[in-house]
């Protein structure tokens, strides 16, 4: 199938107007459509209307403000990729960003529809999990706060109603903390085979780097909501070495969930990911202490 079912077309001019238009029924964003208009050709989806957020420049930021960085939905990967500020307290986002498809895809597709298509391969939703970011979701009846850690229920599916949308994500800011991403694929712009994001908080105790908390999140292997838990659980209070990340790294690849499918066997991606989560921590590690 290769044509979508008859849609109806609506551009909204404000956020506002975005939301009148999504509570009529089986409404839905349309924001980059690179995950949206292939599903509907294929009759995965068939919303009978789309509203497209496009023209929302007030959705298409990124900005520090005080001690969070926020993002607005609209903002596109590339704008991520470009953003000085992002890079400079999260280079997690630059890796990321790097590894997410193709230029065409990146100028097009956006961190809201990232997050909201709930992909379990999304780059992004393992990012947004390990810096332990806030989804702001914006309904008719006004704002409510998510963490991104609940923001996902399943495979494309999330938190969000019908009649709302996300407006923005934001990201608390904290100086001594360095972050990485690490991801495999089979070619470049590929979807992940797996990979690991890590977000780590230092500080010195007697003259020991000592690991004050930790954000792992894993994409494509089913873990929930995205996170390692245990592996981070494990390492809060222990001195930040290449043992200590290891061992992490070995929790991980125990605690999650990956099926067989072309893309690898079981144990390939366990592999995976006690590779990437160690490789992430170590560079968080030494992006934390510079
Ligand atoms: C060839 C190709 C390769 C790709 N490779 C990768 C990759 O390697 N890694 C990766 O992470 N991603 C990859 N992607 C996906 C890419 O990141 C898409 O941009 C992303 O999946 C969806 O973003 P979008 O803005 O296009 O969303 P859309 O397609 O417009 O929307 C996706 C879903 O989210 C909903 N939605 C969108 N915005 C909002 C909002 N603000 N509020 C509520 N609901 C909303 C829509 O209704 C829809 O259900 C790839 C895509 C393509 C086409």
């Amino acid at each position: 199938m290769q044509v979508p079912s008859h849609v109806e077309y609506e551009r909204a001019t404000s956020v506002e107007h975005a939301l009148s238009l999504l509570s009529r029924p089986e409404t839905r964003v349309l924001a980059g459509g690179h995950s949206l208009i292939p599903m509907m050709k294929l009759r995965l989806a068939q919303p009978e209307v789309l509203v497209d957020i496009n023209g929302l420049a007030e959705l298409a930021f990124i900005a520090l403000a005080g001690d969070q960085l926020r993002i607005g939905a609209l903002a596109r990967h590339a704008d991520l990729l470009s953003s000085a500020v992002a890079g400079q307290w999260f280079p997690i986002f630059h890796d990321a960003e790097r590894e997410v498809a193709d230029p065409i895809v990146r100028l097009w597709g956006t961190v809201g529809g990232s997050l909201c298509q709930a992909d379990p391969s999304e780059d992004l939703s393992a990012v947004f999990a390990a810096v332990r970011a806030t989804a702001v979701i914006r309904g008719q009846h006004g704002e409510r706060m998510v963490p991104v850690r609940e923001f996902h229920l399943g495979p494309y599916e999330t938190v969000i109603r019908p009649g709302e949308l996300l407006a923005e994500i934001r990201v608390p800011v904290r100086p001594g903390t360095g972050s990485a991403y690490e991801k495999v694929a089979r070619r470049v712009g590929d979807w992940s085979v797996a990979a690991a994001g890590a977000v780590l908080r230092l500080h010195t105790d007697h003259g020991r780097t000592v690991i004050e908390s930790a954000g792992i999140g894993l994409t494509a292997v089913g873990a929930e909501h995205f996170v390692a838990a245990e592996a981070e659980d494990f390492l809060a209070g222990r001195v930040a070495s290449s043992e200590s990340f290891a061992a992490a790294g070995a929790i991980a690849a125990e605690r999650c969930h990956p099926a067989a499918d072309q893309r690898g066997p079981e144990d390939f991606k366990r592999h995976l990911v006690a590779e990437l989560t160690t490789r992430a921590l170590r560079r968080a590690a030494a992006r934390a202490g510079s």
